[in-house]
């Protein structure tokens, strides 16, 4: 059995340890913060088998032009000439087409569907209970142009094999009886299912340090060295530490680790907010995505999280609390008796989704360093995609046959 260093103690590093120690390794994790929070914790806690159309899609630049005119729109992106910003729109941009979308349809869903079932086996073992939910996600919509598109969303779908149904008004209001809509109607992505992120966590990492995977907080990785085509020493500060393979599942961070061991990966953290408010009356059963607003609704742990918003810009704290305003504002406009308060400030989560600039995750073996698996840029879909990935990566390691095929997820296929 070999000794294995992940980088990263996100949902992705979690689940490749998971898979990795049931496999009999010895597997250390290095996290620079503590643990109780990362962009794995706050997130809407979707499963999205029905997202196999990546951000990288025809019409984005154009909405996302309109978007960045209004201050408290769903995406933005901060105009700047920082080279790294500058060379992944590039690319999103070369990637934004109908072609790359037929292409990226069935490896997105496939690593969607695989994840969603392990998921499911994962919640029958001891120790698990995240709130899995298996009512899938209603994608409400309010105008004609929506209602266009998710139709055709729903089409296509279903030609994957996935269970998306078009429902009208009423058919929305007899499933979420207790909630006032004002929707023309939405699609209902029932092959989708949904969990409480934080309560994964937390299992995932008492399960492992139960059964012996070291997870080493408060350690952050300041370099890499290599010696020909492997990865010698990992630093944190003045430790070295060392292994036979290291996983790279370093999220938002990843670009700066990449570079420690001279390799370029190309990510934009995609800075999005949420925040929970209690939900006595139990009105929300089933999560919601409100179309044109693109915010989530999630029910979860007898509470409501509200998140949304994609802001491309360099990681900095603040808060923007028009964005959060934008949120807050989009709620009541298709449920009518769902009013969040503004939080305060301290109880606004924000959180970096790594985002690749054509929309697929990096899942592979570096081309160079030959004990070095990536996993990384999952963007919006990182928590679903966990399982899957991590199985992948402990696969990758171990020389057996993957899953699926990783073709499309080839960390070197912008080099
Ligand atoms: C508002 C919002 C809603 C979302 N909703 C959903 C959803 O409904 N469904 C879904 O699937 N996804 C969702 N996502 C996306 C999802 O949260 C991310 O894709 C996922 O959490 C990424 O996981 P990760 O393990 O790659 O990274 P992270 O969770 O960010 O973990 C990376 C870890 O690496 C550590 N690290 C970084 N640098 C170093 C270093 N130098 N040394 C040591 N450690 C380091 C960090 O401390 C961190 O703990 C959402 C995201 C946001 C912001």
């Amino acid at each position: 059995m070999a000794e294995i260093l992940i980088i990263g103690a996100g949902i992705i590093g979690l689940s490749s340890a998971y898979y990795l120690r049931k496999q009999g390794h010895q597997v250390v994790i290095l996290d620079k913060g503590d643990l109780q929070d990362n962009c794995s914790f706050g997130n809407a806690g979707m499963i999205v088998p029905s997202h196999f159309v990546p951000l990288a899609a025809p019409g984005m630049i154009s909405q996302g032009i309109r978007w960045m005119l209004n201050s408290k729109s769903p995406f933005y992106v901060k105009p700047s000439l920082n080279k790294d910003l500058v060379s992944w729109g590039l690319k999103f941009m070369k990637y934004a087409n109908d072609a790359h979308v037929a292409s990226s349809a069935e490896p997105l869903r496939d690593l969607s569907l695989l994840s969603k079932q392990l998921y499911e086996d994962l919640s029958k073992e001891p120790g698990f209970d995240f709130g899995l939910v298996n009512n899938g996600i209603l994608a409400f919509y309010k105008t004609e142009k929506a209602a266009e598109e998710e139709a055709h969303l729903a089409a296509a779908g279903r030609k994957l094999g996935l269970d998306m149904v078009v429902l009208n008004a009423e058919e929305c209001k007899a499933l979420q009886p207790e909630l006032e809509l004002d929707v023309l109607g939405a699609v209902h992505y029932k092959c989708d299912a949904h969990l409480y992120p934080g309560k994964l966590m937390k299992a995932l990492m008492n399960f492992l340090s139960k059964d012996g995977v070291k997870i080493i907080r408060n350690h952050e990785v300041t370099d890499i060295e290599s010696e020909g085509n492997r990865i010698t020493k990992v630093w944190t500060g003045d430790k070295a530490w060392n292994a036979d393979h290291y996983v790279l599942a370093t999220g938002s961070f990843s670009p700066a680790l990449a570079k420690m061991a001279g390799i370029k990966l190309s990510i934009m953290p995609g800075k999005g907010y949420s925040f929970m408010e209690d939900d006595p009356d139990q009105k929300m059963t089933i999560p919601a995505l409100l179309c044109e607003a693109r915010v989530a609704i999630t029910p979860m742990n007898g509470q409501i999280r509200y998140g949304g918003t994609m802001e491309l810009a360099k990681m900095n704290d603040k808060v923007n609390l028009k964005r959060v305003e934008g949120i807050l504002e989009s709620i009541p406009k298709y449920f009518t008796n769902l009013k969040p308060k503004m939080p305060q400030v301290d109880k606004i989560w924000y959180g970096f989704r790594p985002a690749s600039p054509d929309g697929l995750p990096y899942i592979g073996r570096n081309t160079r360093l030959s004990n070095l698996v990536i996993a990384t840029g999952h963007g919006m879909m990182g928590l679903g995609l966990g399982p899957a990935t991590g199985l992948l990566v402990s696969q990758l390691i171990n020389e057996t046959k993957p899953a699926m095929n990783l073709h499309s997820f080839n960390p070197s296929r912008f080099d």
